[in-house]
């Protein structure tokens, strides 16, 4: 909370003798709270809405950039110092807590309903690229977003099998895919296509022109995000990927081991030549350390340590979550439960990560927002 004008303030009001409240005042109390991650205050952001005053009862809306924000409970507790200080006559005071996710896409004929597109990519396969995916989504989702789930990975029934979706048959209607449901996530995925005991023999063009179906075909509707699994490695559709849409950003997931930080880095690279150009947000590390059932306290650093730091400061990009290895995250993967609705160790890990995500979208989106 600003306290530069605080005085002034009260005395302007002394001055007037305050006896009833007006929506002007509660926007100058308000105006000294700012939003930490965009660095302005809530009333310049266009964020408060709805204010409702009925003699000294006072209520109104905060409208945050994203439901998954890090800051709301910070926020809420900022609005409300703000009136007491500013309005000591204000007897209650109920600000209730909103978010519109914000897009830096421009309108395109491409998805136009989706206003976040997020591709989860990493340099080698296992190290936890699609339950990382599945989880931002469930994270996501859980915290209120509107969001889709695309699984362009042919290498892997992961996502079905996290998503709870085993044997899915995907309908299409007028020649438009239906994406599956899941606790309200939209999934379209490769695996619902393949035989999941049967090799993959794929070539490229198939695959890239698969993901092209599922973009151009698939009746997403209004999303906030749409999380996309990519294959590992470099290959085809990363090309078609970063040719074919306008992407938010990338978010690398590797574990801190040398080999998967070496092909991590090269996965990097590849998004920053022409051709395959495309932002990356930052880096989850996996499998960070491991933490025993029966002993929560301890960690053990098997895949060595600070491998996604040192990474993350090579490309200036944020580490946006560490997961460490749980038994339970690898078991609920496999019976397709959201860890979001059980308790167990690994959801406080997992909603940081989505958090941190969520946060950075918006602060992107900030600086060249278009709605
Ligand atoms: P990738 O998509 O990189 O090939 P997956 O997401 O399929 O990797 O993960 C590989 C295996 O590791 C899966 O069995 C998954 O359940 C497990 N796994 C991934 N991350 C974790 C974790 N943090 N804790 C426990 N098991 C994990």
């Amino acid at each position: 909370m600003k306290n530069d004008s605080s005085e002034e303030w009260l005395l302007f009001l002394s001055e007037r003798k305050m006896t009833e409240i007006t929506s002007k005042d509660i926007l100058k109390a308000l105006a000294h709270v700012d939003d930490p991650d965009l660095h302005k205050d809530i009333v310049t952001l266009g964020m408060v809405k709805d204010i409702e005053i009925d003699h000294l009862n006072l209520s109104f809306t905060v409208e945050l950039t994203t439901p998954a924000c890090p800051m709301k409970d910070m926020i809420q507790r900022a609005c409300i110092n703000a009136i007491k200080h500013f309005i000591p006559l204000a007897e209650t005071i109920n600000v209730n807590m909103t978010a519109r996710v914000t897009s830096h896409r421009s309108k395109s004929e491409i998805l136009p309903g989706v206003k976040n597109i997020i591709a989860v990519a990493s340099g080698k396969g296992g190290v936890g690229k699609s339950t990382v995916a599945a989880n931002l989504a469930y994270g996501l989702a859980h915290n209120g977003a509107k969001v889709g789930l695309l699984d362009a990975d042919i290498y892997g029934p992961s996502i079905p099998i996290i998503m709870g979706l085993r044997g899915h048959h995907t309908a299409v209607e007028d020649g438009k895919m239906i994406p599956a449901e899941k606790d309200g996530i939209k999934v379209l995925s490769i695996g619902f296509m393949i035989n999941e005991n049967q090799p993959v023999v794929w070539r490229g063009p198939m695959i890239s022109s698969a993901f092209k179906q599922f973009v151009n075909d698939g009746l997403w509707g209004e999303l906030d995000y749409l999380i996309i699994d990519l294959p590992p490695g470099t290959g085809d559709i990363h090309l078609t990927l970063t040719q074919l849409l306008p992407i938010t950003g990338v978010v690398m997931v590797t574990t801190p081991q040398d080999v998967a930080i070496a092909d991590c880095r090269k996965a990097m690279k590849m998004f920053h030549t022409p051709g395959a150009s495309a932002p990356i947000i930052g880096i989850i590390e996996n499998m960070s350390w491991f933490v025993p059932e029966d002993a929560p306290d301890k960690k053990y650093f098997i895949f060595g340590k600070g491998g996604a730091e040192t990474l993350a400061s090579e490309f200036g990009v944020p580490v946006l979550g560490q997961i460490p290895l749980f038994e339970n995250l690898r078991s609920l993967a496999d019976e397709g439960r959201n860890p979001f609705d059980v308790h167990n160790a690994a959801t406080s890990h997992l909603q940081v990560m989505t958090e941190t995500l969520a946060q950075h979208i918006s602060i992107k989106n900030n600086t060249t927002q278009t709605g």
